[in-house]
């Protein structure tokens, strides 16, 4: 049955049959009370009747009795017709107390004894009555006979009257009080039986309820507990899963912390939060949001993850008075108004990063759920701010040359299809350095690395910031000029042979040039072709003598062609300017 799937209400069931039970027992008790109390009445009253009766009875037979010894003293006929018609009228009041006292009187063999004698007395009163009447009437009555009678019927009044004695004394007031006694007691022990067994079953009924009642309230409390829990534990998990999916949009560190700081205008209203964040080296923290944008607060003071506590205990800190002789010194020499504190630490990739740090109202503790809320957006934003630092690395370190740290050949062609997506028009330069073959042979691996190195220096610092710089592979280069044309780059790369002529005076590196070659959007649409057409140009440079910028279409010119720019002399010399330079 299912409403005995909770124990409950098995209970409850059990004491409900245990109070009807009860109840019927009472309701049954009360019933046979109530009824032997009218029999108890009845009885007295038939009692009553019956001793009533039974003295009429008698009261009426002694008067007969006195007439018929008043008619056998009398000689005067007449006399004694009177006193037989009193003593008849007497039999008649008897009879008529007799018929009463047998409405009320039980049939018992005493009873129908007297009945039977008082029947006979009767008839022989009445043959009396005949004789006694003829005697009267005709005046010839037979003195001797009538008295005869007389005895005779004086002898069967003597034997009734002795008869009715014993039921006297049955229906004696005295005997009824007895029979009533008798009877009060025992409808006083029923009533007793009843008063204990109604105690008992009360009792016990109030025991059984009682511990129902406890048992429901327990079981209901329980249940209460385990709800307030479920409850908080979805809300934590919802919060969770909103708080993840907002961060999951964020694709820059900026944006996470902006999404983290509506986060937490959400998880902890009214509270005042920020989140201490720290840089790469980890050696300093930097506010990095707060819910407070008027006023930067609450503007923990603290410089280095090192020297906040929660950080270096690696555990959430809940400070209720900032006054405290054992607060976080951060918090209590700050020099603002009282209050309390929680500081949850952050961290990145299992290292501490930061602190996330809430002030609130002092002296009153932070709930748990508070807490809760708390260490969920600074878990939260340690893993998301750390995924995109990562992120971000990878990304760069993806896209950059680890030699020179310029952008990668992947990177260049993904700027171009940029800018081409844009309808952006630009200028590519192919830069190969001159012998460095012999470079490296002369002066070793490392030196040569040092002359990429100043390469792509003189390269990024002699062009324009949205200009796009790339090593393309071993001692080449390529720069990609937006809006830029053929002439344009020429001009640059002019620039970055002059500075790189000077660079090479200043620094460690035996001096050496660059050939270039120059092509545009406008020569060709596919930026492979643009790049093979500056090669081509390159290979002029090269063949032209080196140390010098040609234009693709213009590789035949000669040197003194506007397009084909580069030191007079030829190429021997220039090896042997890097040939002296370098020994
Ligand atoms: P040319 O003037 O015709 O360009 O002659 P070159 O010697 O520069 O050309 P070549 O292609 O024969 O040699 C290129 C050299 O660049 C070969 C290689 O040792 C050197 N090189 C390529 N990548 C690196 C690098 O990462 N570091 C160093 N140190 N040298 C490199
Ligand atoms: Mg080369
Ligand atoms: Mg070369």
């Amino acid at each position: 049955m299912p409403v005995f799937r909770q124990p409950h209400n098995k209970v409850r069931f059990l004491a409900s049959v245990l109070l009807a039970v009860l109840l019927c027992v009472v309701a049954v008790t009360g019933f046979g009370l109530a009824s032997a109390r009218n029999d108890l009445d009845e009885l007295v009253r038939k009692h009553l009747v019956a001793e009533q009766s039974i003295n009429d009875v008698d009261r009426s037979l002694l008067q007969s009795q006195s007439w018929l010894h008043v008619g056998l003293d009398t000689t005067d006929t007449t006399g004694r017709i009177k006193a037989n018609e009193n003593f008849d009228r007497g039999i008649v009041k008897a009879r008529g107390a007799w018929a009463k006292f047998r409405t009320v009187a039980p049939q018992t063999a005493q009873n129908r004894q007297y009945e039977t004698g008082y029947e006979t007395m009767l008839s022989a009163w009445t043959e009396l009555t005949n004789g006694l009447q003829t005697a009267i009437t005709q005046g010839t009555g037979s003195t001797p006979e009538i008295r005869a009678n007389e005895l005779l019927a004086n002898a069967r009044l003597t034997v009734l009257r002795s008869q009715l004695t014993p039921l006297r004394d049955e229906y004696a007031t005295a005997s009824v009080n007895a029979t009533a006694a008798q009877g009060r007691d025992t409808v006083d022990n029923t009533l007793a039986l009843g008063a204990i067994v109604f105690a008992i079953g009360a009792l016990i009924a109030f025991i059984v309820v009682r511990v129902t009642v406890r048992a429901t309230i327990g079981q209901h409390r329980e249940i209460e507990r385990r709800d307030a829990a479920q409850r908080l534990e979805s809300s934590r998990t919802e919060q969770e899963s909103r708080v993840q999916r907002a961060l999951e949009m964020a694709k820059t560190e900026d944006a996470a912390l902006e999404t983290l700081t509506l986060a937490l205008d959400w998880l902890v209203p009214n509270t005042t939060a920020e989140l201490l964040l720290a840089d790469s080296s980890r050696a300093h923290v930097r506010q990095a949001l707060t819910t407070d944008r008027a006023h930067r607060g609450p503007g923990c003071p603290v410089g280095s993850p090192h020297d906040c506590p929660a950080v270096t205990r690696g555990q959430t800190l809940i400070y209720d008075d900032s006054t405290a002789f054992d607060c976080c010194p951060q918090l209590r020499d700050r020099g603002i108004e009282p209050c309390s504190a929680v500081c949850v630490p952050v961290s990145i990739m299992g290292a501490p990063a930061g602190v996330l740090h809430a002030i609130g109202t002092p002296k009153v503790r932070a709930t748990t759920e508070h807490v809760q809320a708390l260490e969920l957006a600074a878990a939260r934003a340690g893993e998301r701010v750390g995924l995109l630092r990562a992120f971000s690395q990878s990304q760069t370190q993806a896209a950059t040359d680890p030699l020179t740290g310029l952008s990668n050949r992947r990177s260049v062609e993904g700027r171009v299809v940029e800018l081409t997506r844009e309808g952006t028009p630009f200028a590519a330069a192919y830069c190969d350095l001159d012998h460095f073959k012999t470079l490296n042979d002369k002066h070793g691996h490392d030196t040569g690395d040092r002359a990429l190195r100043l390469f792509a220096r003189t390269l990024r610092d002699n062009v324009r910031p949205g200009d796009v710089v790339g090593r393309w592979g071993g001692e080449e280069f390529v720069v990609v000029l937006p809006n830029s044309r053929a002439a344009d780059a020429v001009a640059v790369m002019e620039r970055v042979r002059e500075a790189l002529a000077l660079a090479c005076a200043d620094a460690t590196v035996p001096t050496f040039t660059v050939s270039v070659g120059i092509g545009d959007d406008e020569m060709a649409s596919d930026f492979s072709e643009i790049v093979d057409l500056a090669d081509r140009a390159l290979l002029a440079a090269k063949r032209q003598g080196r140390n010098r910028v040609v234009v693709a279409g213009f590789e035949e010119a000669n040197p003194d062609n506007a397009a084909t720019t580069g030191p007079t002399g030829d190429e021997s010399r220039t090896v042997n300017d890097l040939s002296e330079a370098t020994t």
